[in-house]
């Protein structure tokens, strides 16, 4: 606030009104320092004014006007005050960098976001990565399963692309412990991912949070525009099929695989394969239900070598009904005993405990072999189970009994599988 800058503004229209009074009010030694020349008490005594009359005048008689710089340092706002006490609070309370300019922060905001629009359309196009491969890799039998029911799940209206949250339920539901298989298919060029960069995810994140927070009061149309296009694009990453050249989409290429794994002569490397699945997939089943048992009747389980080769042993003999009833009613019994046990427990009983489980299970086991028997009451699957769309497909297209895996070990599988296709040894 400089020296003199600054109007009084009288309302002398108004009845009653005190000629004078209001100068003598506004009248300053130093307008800087908010010095005046006479005080309020002093003013009352030479109008012989009471209190409450002299500021009802004061308040009704104008008000001062000045100007002072904004943030922007380049333009001024018009303050208008209507009395001493405001304008001390304005001037004491309020530094210049409060004063915000609209206008200029306007300009600014505006400019900075179109350097981001055009920083981002430049880069678009450039940061699309694409691990695409050539796909004249030819694909095993079992890959061939897999690649079909994985294209034929893709929600994309043209089946272009697999959505992420389509591909996850896809590796949890079919790819635990078979990698491999899925790695196969990748490398071969038939599924690539497409992602974007980072960098671009970073300024997309920025954008969005202008667009929400203050576009739409400091941008012009066409920048808002822009920013809302960007804010909505959908740069997740996907999973895009490679269709091969020879067919024009995705539901001809899915015949075509249909059509070969139905014919298929499986050859020795095929077979292989079928039975390394089916006891891969068996064992991750019985894994699950082991994580499900030891959860539901708080017992401890360590996963060691010790624990896989009684797992392995159990596939073998039992299907996997008969496999879910000797883990729930030896981890129940086990879950009584240590319940009884107590938290208070030595290292060695602390040993004990986390390999109990494993411990009856494989006596029990030795149990039944030397009975030559099987659990006597097989144990449904638990009501949440989700079966894997391959055993589905395999067991409606291929083997055509209509029965779930279940019921049989992975060795009888394999030789129901082997037994509906030519073999070409
Ligand atoms: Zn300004």
């Amino acid at each position: 606030m400089s020296e003199k800058n600054y109007k009084i503004v009288v309302n002398s229209e108004l009845e009653n009104f005190i000629p004078n009074l209001f100068n003598d009010y506004w009248d300053f030694l130093d307008f800087s320092n908010l010095k005046y020349r006479y005080t309020s008490s002093a003013i009352q005594e030479k109008y012989g004014l009471t209190a409450s009359v002299y500021y009802k005048a004061v308040r009704s008689s104008g008000y001062l006007e000045f100007k002072e710089l904004m943030d922007c340092g380049k333009c001024y706002a018009n303050i208008k005050v209507y009395n001493r006490n405001e304008v001390f609070h304005l001037i004491k309370k309020r530094s210049h960098s409060e004063l915000f300019c609209k206008t200029c922060y306007s300009i600014k905001f505006n400019d900075s976001c179109k350097m981001l629009v055009n920083k981002f359309s430049e880069s678009l196009p450039l940061e699309l990565i694409v691990e695409n491969k050539s796909n004249e890799y030819s694909l095993s039998y079992l890959e061939k399963i897999f690649l079909y029911n994985l294209i034929t799940q893709s929600d994309s209206p043209e089946g272009e692309y697999i959505e992420e949250h389509v591909w996850e339920n896809f590796l949890a539901l079919e790819a635990i412990g078979l990698e491999d298989i899925v790695k196969s298919i990748f490398d071969k060029g038939y599924v690539y991912n497409k992602k974007y960069d980072d960098c671009l995810l970073e300024q997309q994140v920025y954008i969005k949070k202008l667009y929400y927070r203050n576009a739409e009061e400091y941008s012009d149309e066409d920048t808002f525009k822009n920013l809302k296009l960007i804010a909505n694009l959908d740069l997740s990453s996907y999973f895009c099929l490679n269709i091969p050249e020879l067919y024009s989409n995705v539901s001809s290429w899915a015949h075509a695989l249909y059509t070969e794994i139905a014919n298929a002569k499986l050859t020795i490397f095929d077979c292989k394969e079928i039975e390394a699945y089916l006891k891969t997939k068996r064992l991750m089943e019985v894994y699950e239900l082991l994580d499900y048992t030891c959860s539901y009747w708080n017992v401890p389980i360590v996963k060691d070598n010790a624990l896989e080769f009684e797992l392995l042993r159990m596939i073998i003999n039992y299907d996997l009904n008969c496999c879910f009833a000797i883990i729930y009613y030896q981890a129940k019994e086990t879950g009584a005993f240590l319940n009884k046990m107590g938290s208070e427990v030595t290292n060695q009983q602390r040993f004990t405990k986390n390999h109990l489980l494993r411990m009856r299970v494989s006596s029990y086991m030795d149990y039944l072999e030397r009975k030559n028997e099987k659990p006597k009451h097989p144990r449904p699957l638990p009501l949440d189970w989700v079966t894997s769309e391959i055993e589905l497909f395999v067991s409606m297209n291929i083997i055509k009994g209509y029965q779930k895996w279940e019921k049989y070990t992975p060795e009888e599988i394999t030789s129901e599988w082997l037994a509906a296709l030519d073999i070409d040894a």
